[in-house]
């Protein structure tokens, strides 16, 4: 089956299950301060979970267009090494709001897997969640029960919190969750060792699929310990207390069911995600996302144009050669731009804008620096993209245009000094460093540079003169096995931002966190884990 055809199996299954086929929401998430963009199918109904708005359709099926690329969901710097997370993907799913449950989501997900799409039984290991005595989960039984009417008990796999629990934030809905999980490899490697024992190991050959998210459970303030107000202040107070070895993240989690409690949802919702690029691979019978026919069409162009063959360079065990990374992550990055920019988000140099303009120059020297492309060339893939999701997302056949256009101007200013960036970059690293005037500086970058460091004024001046994205210099130091002084970075940048006092200063380090000063009821499922995200729930 083609992509299309297996896109829109999903589909017409669903639909065929009384199911409401909706659109996709924006890439861009314009209006909640908690998120800046869509990191999953279902945040576009975050409402409804959380009883604020009117169920239209109780049971709902689409494709969603999802990035994670900030936030609780960062998988940019796996995008391109590994070869099934992308910046920029398909989250096919389906939904019951307050309609069915458990039974019929297992049921339909394993139909759907081994009868429409034929999936071999036995390649696929499910997982449910084994409970947490101390704060109060239980095991889902119930799961366990359902999913022995079609698999073995030991293709089931019994999974922590971090996998088997889905929570939107601190509080609110909850509740177990269940995967699929796929087996790739050869016959001669599943007696070896069984998939199960890959499971959630960061196998490039045993992947997640799909996500069936049961929630039925809704977590409020008010447990053994009091509620709210009890919680705030004793995190106030571990925060005046802070030695350098707290972590406030780690004490928020083993001790919130201290403070809260689990009541049962009236209503109770099924939210599936199922990977759609992961999908086609296996549907394909490929050992990497990059071989099926979504990703094909745009690395052989840029094969071509590069003059290095892209099976060459990628035997996609994971130590492939930086040709066929580089070519992955354009392939890769390509869309995450496009798609950013349709949706309303132009690259800029704050807030999501900045995010975008990263990608875009991650890959952009990725490409000059591996493939020995020297001119603009990203904003020729977005026709290639355009045709592709015609019929699927129109929006960007129709603006594709206007998309190239933005890209080509990117690329051309980067351009215009990365060259000059990457030679000041390799000359301190193989040559070290001389800063005229500065005796006392130059030693210590030296010094550092012995420690295999790079200094924080080196990675500052990068940015500042040259547009490197912090980011893309670790990714940069990294090559030469180094780690790069972040916070003598920031302080350079502060001193700067001090110096000029300009409030339109580049906003580089802040573009996930929220302002003290928001007031936000929802800290949702984006959060990052700082004291000023606990402080805000006070002012809700
Ligand atoms: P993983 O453990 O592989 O990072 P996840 O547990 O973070 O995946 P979920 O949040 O459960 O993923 O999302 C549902 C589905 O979306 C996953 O089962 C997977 O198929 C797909 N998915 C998640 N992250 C990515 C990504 N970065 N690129 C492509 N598909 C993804
Ligand atoms: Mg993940
Ligand atoms: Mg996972
Ligand atoms: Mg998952």
């Amino acid at each position: 089956m083609t992509a299309q055809e297996i896109r829109q199996a999903f589909l017409d299954f669903f639909a065929s299950k009384g199911h409401q086929i909706v659109p996709s929401a924006p890439i861009v998430v314009k209006n909640d301060p908690a998120l800046m963009f869509t990191n999953a199918g279902m945040n576009q109904f975050k409402g409804v979970f959380l009883g604020e708005e009117p169920i239209k359709f109780p049971r709902v099926v689409d494709t969603q267009r999802c990035l994670r690329v900030s936030g609780k969901h960062d998988d940019l710097e796996e995008v391109g090494i590994d070869t099934y997370h992308h910046t920029m993907f398909e989250m096919l799913g389906n939904w019951s709001f307050g309609d069915y449950f458990k039974k019929e989501a297992i049921a339909w997900s394993w139909e759907l897997l081994t009868e429409i799409y034929k999936i071999e039984k036995d390649r696929l290991y499910v997982t449910v969640f084994e409970g947490d005595e101390k704060e109060g989960l239980p095991k889902d039984q119930e799961a366990i029960d359902l999913w022995l009417q079609y698999v073995n008990e030991d293709h089931i796999v019994l999974g922590n919190k971090k996998d088997n629990f889905w929570e939107m934030g601190e509080t609110g809905p909850c509740g177990p969750c269940s995967e699929i999980h796929y087996d790739g490899r050869s016959l001669q490697q599943r007696l070896e060792l069984p998939g199960r024992d890959l499971v959630n190991q960061d196998n490039p050959d045993v992947i997640e699929i799909w996500n069936n998210v049961f929630m039925q459970f809704n977590r409020v303030f008010g447990g053994e310990k009091g509620g709210l107000s009890e919680y705030i202040a004793v995190i106030e107070e571990n925060k005046n207390n802070l030695g350098l070895n707290f972590d406030i993240k780690k004490w928020k989690s083993d001790n919130l069911f201290l403070y809260s409690k689990l009541i049962d949802l009236p209503a109770k919702h099924i939210d599936t995600g199922m990977g759609f690029e992961r999908l086609v691979r296996v549907m394909q019978g490929k050992a990497s996302n990059y071989d099926t026919d979504i990703f094909q069409p745009l690395i052989q162009f840029i094969s071509e144009k590069s003059g290095i063959k892209y099976e060459k360079v990628s035997d996609n065990s994971g130590a492939d050669k930086m040709e066929a990374i580089s070519m992955r992550v354009m392939a890769d990055h390509i869309r995450a731009i496009s798609f950013a920019i349709i949706d309303g988000q132009l690259p800029s140099n704050n807030k999501a804008g900045y995010v975008i303009r990263r990608i875009l120059r991650r890959a952009v020297r990725y490409s000059y620096q591996f493939l020995g492309i020297k001119e603009p060339f990203l904003n020729k893939l977005v026709l290639i993209l355009a045709e592709q999701f015609k019929g699927v997302f129109n929006e960007l056949w129709e603006q594709r245009e206007f998309v190239k256009k933005v890209v080509l101007e990117e690329e051309l200013a980067f351009l215009r000094t990365l060259e000059k960036g990457i030679l000041r970059f390799d000359i301190i690293m193989t040559r070290g460093a001389v800063i005229p005037s500065n005796a006392e500086l130059t030693k210590e970058i030296n010094a550092y540079r012995d420690r295999k460091i790079l200094h924080g004024f080196v990675a500052f001046e990068l940015f500042d003169t040259f547009g490197f994205p912090i980011d893309l210099t670790e990714l940069m130091a990294k090559d030469f096995d180094f780690t790069v002084d972040i916070a003598g970075y920031e302080a350079a940048l502060q001193q700067q931002k001090n110096r000029s006092r300009a409030a339109t200063a580049i906003d580089t380090g802040d573009w996930i966190v929220l302002k003290d000063d928001e007031t936000v009821e929802f800290v949702g499922y984006n959060e990052t884990e700082t004291i000023a995200h606990v402080v805000k729930y006070r002012k809700v």
